[in-house]
């Protein structure tokens, strides 16, 4: 086995020009090799294609890919023949001829990996077809789609062990970023044959690259143009709730001179395939999006993702911020949450035509977000130990950075506690709010609130400071929302606790952390235009450079830019200033193939750079 794993380290730089494996995937890679059933849990980025991209090119067989999304199959496959890899895939929207051929290398042997749809490995004859050519495994990504327990169950996963079987009862290797502790007992149960030998490895959920804050709602739209201001060259995603939102904003980041593009499920098909290519196969774009965007999305160099937003729940939020970052390079994240969030992700789930008990699966997911939301200790830790893992506070996010302790809240959470009583438990959070700060509104007047004892108890806090503390008592469980659909809360069990004096609470005493900007940054300097990189400005004018260069050769060839060459490699070239094929062989990402179809153009870029003095040192 060993042998078998040094020849995958050999291919990993042979073919990818990776120098060695990232922690964790020897490791998955020795047991697949091996045969037995495997299922990796690993986070995004951590390079879990390679699991079974490398066996199926160390052992020269088939490998059966059984993967969510029709449309980012292209983009796998072209990815994989970028680096020399056979590499098809089959359904409804590829030619006839090219079908052809496909079957033709299945046939002969030649093809490694097979990508298809749960819908489509099901479809009549396919699976007959697929059992005479020596399938070797199958392998199943986003594996999470298979348990109803997991955020994004889809139906057509359920067959997927029938599938193995009627292939032969192949090996079966399943990859997922994220799955609780429930939702990998679930697809333990459901996807390989039971009494077989299966490894299963969990590795740390940890991404440190990429870098978390939060902040309240206030103004979103302002919030996320001071986050983009240094922003300009990256890319990056912003996720909304509604696809209206998602309109507006690309309409309004457009006018401030972003490249950004909207994409939900509501656009035609048409716009929906040009703005998602735009993305991956340009630059510096903003992709303002619903969930609908970003399942597989393989782009490494995503630099930022945005919640416009709260997330309905931690492991798509973890998800979602995965896709920032996969390149291993520094990403920024930020999520705005507001407490009309709260409400309104309640309400989809109470109104969703769902069972009790996923009913009540989808409320506890909630509550966990809401709780990450107005947390007072690190983000990283409280994120990390949803899944079930310890850590140390990060020291970068923004309540590691501003350094917050908790302090006593009881007496404040009393007169807002008390509001909510004497207003009859049936008012939102707003009006609440209103009420003890001293707002003098037509409705509190028409209502008679106005003579309460509790108005203007607060009139010493400012409205912001009595709405997060009102989160905070939200995510604290002090009080609920009413099921009357309408937003009135009222008090819980430990509402009346605290209100009556029996138990404390702690809030946190600066709710509005600042987003995070480049003077924030260890090596400060003037506003630097990939602020979240940071590169010298020598390393940065031929960065861009090379970009330039990138983005030339990819709309030629009608590929994702990333395709050519990750960021990091280009990253790479800048620093290293190879100028003859030899000294690029040492950069990473330069495969074999690639040096032969590109490096001759990269390597004469750079010298003819260097040679015109800007910012060289050679
Ligand atoms: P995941 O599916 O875990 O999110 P991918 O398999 O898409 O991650 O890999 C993410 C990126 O990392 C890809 O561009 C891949 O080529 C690259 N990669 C994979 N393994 C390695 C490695 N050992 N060294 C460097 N880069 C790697
Ligand atoms: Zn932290």
């Amino acid at each position: 086995m060993t042998d078998r794993l040094d020849e995958a380290r050999r291919a990993l730089k042979t073919t990818f020009g990776y120098d060695d494996f990232r922690p964790g995937q020897d490791e998955v890679i020795g047991a697949v090799l091996d045969g037995t059933d495997v299922f990796a849990v690993m986070p995004t980025g951590s390079g879990k294609s390679m699991t079974y991209q490398l066996p199926a090119l160390v052992e020269s067989s088939l490998t059966v890919v059984v993967s969510p999304l029709i449309a980012l199959m292209h983009d796998q496959v072209q990815q994989m023949i970028g680096f020399g890899v056979e590499a098809a895939t089959l359904n409804s929207s590829v030619a006839e001829a090219t079908s052809r051929e496909t079957w033709r290398k299945i046939r002969s042997g030649d093809l490694r990996l097979l990508f298809v749809s749960p819908e489509r490995l099901m479809m009549e004859g396919l699976i007959d077809a697929l059992r005479g050519a020596g399938v070797r495994r199958l392998a199943v990504d986003e594996a999470h789609c298979v348990s109803q327990w997991g955020h994004d169950f889809r139906p057509e996963y359920r067959d997927l062990s029938k599938a193995r079987e009627a292939l032969g009862n192949v090996q079966t290797v399943a990859l997922t970023a994220t799955a609780d502790k429930a939702t990998r007992a679930d697809i333990t149960e459901r996807l390989f044959p039971a009494g077989r030998d299966l490894k299963a490895f969990v590795h740390s959920f940890d991404r440190p690259n990429i870098r978390l804050t939060f902040m309240p709602k206030d103004n979103p739209t302002r919030q996320i143009e001071r986050f983009l201001r240094h922003r300009r060259s990256e890319s990056g995603i912003i996720y909304c709730s509604s696809r209206k939102r998602t309109e507006q904003l690309a309409e309004v980041l457009a006018k401030d001179g972003f490249n950004a593009l909207p994409y939900h499920a509501g656009l035609d098909q048409g716009t929906r395939m040009k703005n998602q290519d735009t993305f991956l196969q340009e630059d510096g774009v903003v992709m303002t999006a619903t969930v609908a965007f970003g399942m597989g999305i393989n782009k490494p160099d995503v630099r930022f993702v945005c919640h416009a937003d709260m997330p309905s729940n931690v492991e798509g939020y973890y998800q979602e911020i995965g896709r920032a970052g996969r390149d291993g390079l520094p990403a920024d994240t930020l999520t705005i949450y507001g407490l009309d969030d709260m409400s309104l992700r309640r309400r989809q789930i109470d109104e969703k035509d769902v069972p009790d008990e996923r009913r009540r699966v989808e409320r506890r997911k909630l509550e966990a977000m809401i709780a990450l939301c107005e947390g007072a200790t690190c983000r990283r830790q409280s994120l990390l130990g949803y899944f079930g893992e310890a850590s140390e506070p990060c020291g970068r996010c923004d309540l590691c950075r501003s350094g917050i302790s908790l302090i006593d809240a009881t007496v404040p959470a009393q007169k807002l506690l008390s509001a909510i009583v004497r207003t009859g438990q049936r008012f939102g959070a707003a009006y609440v709010c209103d009420v003890v700060h001293g707002k003098e509104t037509d409705t509190i007047r028409r209502n008679g609130h106005t003579a309460l004892k509790t108005f203007g108890v607060g009139a010493d806090k400012p409205l912001p400071a009595w709405r997060a503390m009102l989160r905070q008592l939200f995510a604290a469980g002090a009080v609920a929302e009413n099921d009357d659909g309408f937003g009135g809360l009222s008090l819980t069990e430990k509402g009346e606790a605290i209100l009556f004096g029996r138990e404390a609470i702690q809030m946190r005493p600066d709710p509005e952390p600042k987003v995070a900007e480049p003077r924030d940054r260890k090596r400060s300097g003037a506003a630097r235009e990939d602020a979240t990189l940071d590169l010298d400005p020598a390393t940065e004018a031929l960065f861009q450079h090379l970009r330039g260069l990138r983005a030339t050769i990819a709309r030629t060839e009608g590929i994702a830019a990333f395709m050519v060459f990750p960021d990091r490699t280009l990253i790479e070239m800048a620093r290293a200033k190879p100028v003859d094929l030899y000294a690029l062989r040492t950069v990473h990402g330069v495969g074999e193939r690639k040096r032969d179809a590109y490096g001759e153009r990269f390597v004469t870029a750079i010298a003819e750079h260097l040679a015109h003095g800007a910012g060289g040192n050679a």
